[in-house]
């Protein structure tokens, strides 16, 4: 009653500056399915104990509301807006800001989160940008609506800021945070946007190529074995790794300089400049332990390191250390593990 009586009375500006709520990104598949990362993000969301709306995006937008709304449990989720249009099924960043924007440069939103995705990533730089608003990235920790956790320095430093912006944009580290739980949200209301903000700048997908991998998604795997450079060439990391990787139900992690060396793929580097993981066991097969590369797993719970040289810094963050021959360890290990 509040809401509908202080417009009358001229004083709406008023009522909307002391109102937070968050407004929450979600990323789906093509089919429609919500990522592992949104569900992580929404349980980030959760910890700002505010009023929660998520923003759906893409041909599929209504599918993927409803899977939200009656597979998930989101505690302060009270609203999805959708945008159901086939021109952002690719999830450009020049065609999603200007609807990003509109959304928040009013009074009603104070939060405004992203996964620290590609896709995040590169829409939170353009929504800073234009609201002036400086960004707070790759949060692991929430301490309350205005105090955020987040490394530094290739995980070095871990700093704590206070943030007095009236506006607060984050991206968060999915690995920092549980996914929401399953459940059903009655209460969630499901409204469909029409208008849609013109993109000034005339960008299209031409052509998306999608890498197949039948393993679990490396950022989510409860498992990861991880090769280096030791590994050689392509045929020698897929025909040592795999088998491993099977038995553990992993998923397969590299190194930069295995990514450089052509060995695999560079959707599997892990590290700094790759995807950051931090699975209940993650298997370092010839990997010195640079600090770049630890920045992307020394979170995990349990850390293995197969190494033949003792002084491999990897061995400073490893639980277990297997000091030998890589090319002996891994069949001799994969066969146990088989056996089991
Ligand atoms: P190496 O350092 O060459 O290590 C190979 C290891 O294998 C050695 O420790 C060796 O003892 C061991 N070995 C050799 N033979 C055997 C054997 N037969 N049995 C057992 N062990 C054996 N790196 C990343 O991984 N991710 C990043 O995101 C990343 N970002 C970067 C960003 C910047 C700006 C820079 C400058 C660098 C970045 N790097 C990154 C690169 C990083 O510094 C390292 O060069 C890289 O991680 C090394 O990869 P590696 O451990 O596979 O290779």
């Amino acid at each position: 009653p509040l809401a509908s009586f202080l417009p009358k009375l001229g004083n709406r500006q008023l009522f909307q500056r002391n109102y937070a709520s968050t407004l929450a990104f979600i990323e789906s598949s093509k089919d429609g399915s919500i990522s592992k990362s949104s569900l992580s993000l929404l349980a980030a969301a959760e910890k700002l104990s505010n009023p929660i709306t998520a923003v759906i995006t893409g041909s599929q937008a209504e599918k993927t509301a409803k899977a939200l709304k009656f597979f998930y449990s989101c505690k302060n989720l009270e609203k999805l807006i959708l945008f159901e249009d086939s021109k952002l099924d690719a999830c450009l960043p020049e065609k999603l800001t200007p609807l990003l924007v509109n959304l928040l440069k009013g009074k009603e939103y104070s939060h405004f989160v992203v996964s620290n995705s590609s896709v995040g990533k590169s829409i939170l730089p353009r929504v800073g940008a234009l609201l002036d608003v400086q960004p707070v990235c790759e949060v692991t920790v929430i301490k309350d609506p205005n105090t955020f956790v987040r490394p530094i320095y290739a995980g070095n430093v871990i700093s704590t800021i206070e943030c007095p912006t009236e506006k607060k944009l984050l991206s968060i580290r999915a690995s920092a945070f549980a996914p929401i739980a399953e459940g059903s949200m009655e209460s969630v209301s499901i409204k469909k946007e029409t208008d849609i903000p013109p993109c000034d700048l005339d960008v299209n997908c031409v052509k998306t190529i999608l890498t197949r991998n039948e393993r679990p998604e490396l950022t989510s795997a409860q498992n990861v074995v991880t090769g280096g450079r030791a590994l050689k060439d392509k045929e020698t990391f897929d025909k040592l790794l795999s088998p491993l990787a099977d038995v553990l139900h992993a998923a397969i992690g590299a190194t930069r300089a295995s990514v450089d060396n052509g060995l695999c793929d560079n959707s599997l580097q892990v590290g700094q400049t790759g995807k950051v993981v931090a699975p209940d066991l993650y298997i370092a097969v010839g990997v010195s332990g640079a600090v770049q590369h630890l920045a992307g797993m020394k979170d995990s719970k349990i850390i293995v390191a197969i190494n033949n040289d003792p002084d491999a810094p990897i061995f400073n963050v490893a639980d277990y250390g297997l000091q030998g021959d890589l090319y002996k360890i891994v069949p001799e290990l994969t066969e146990k593990l088989r056996e089991e």
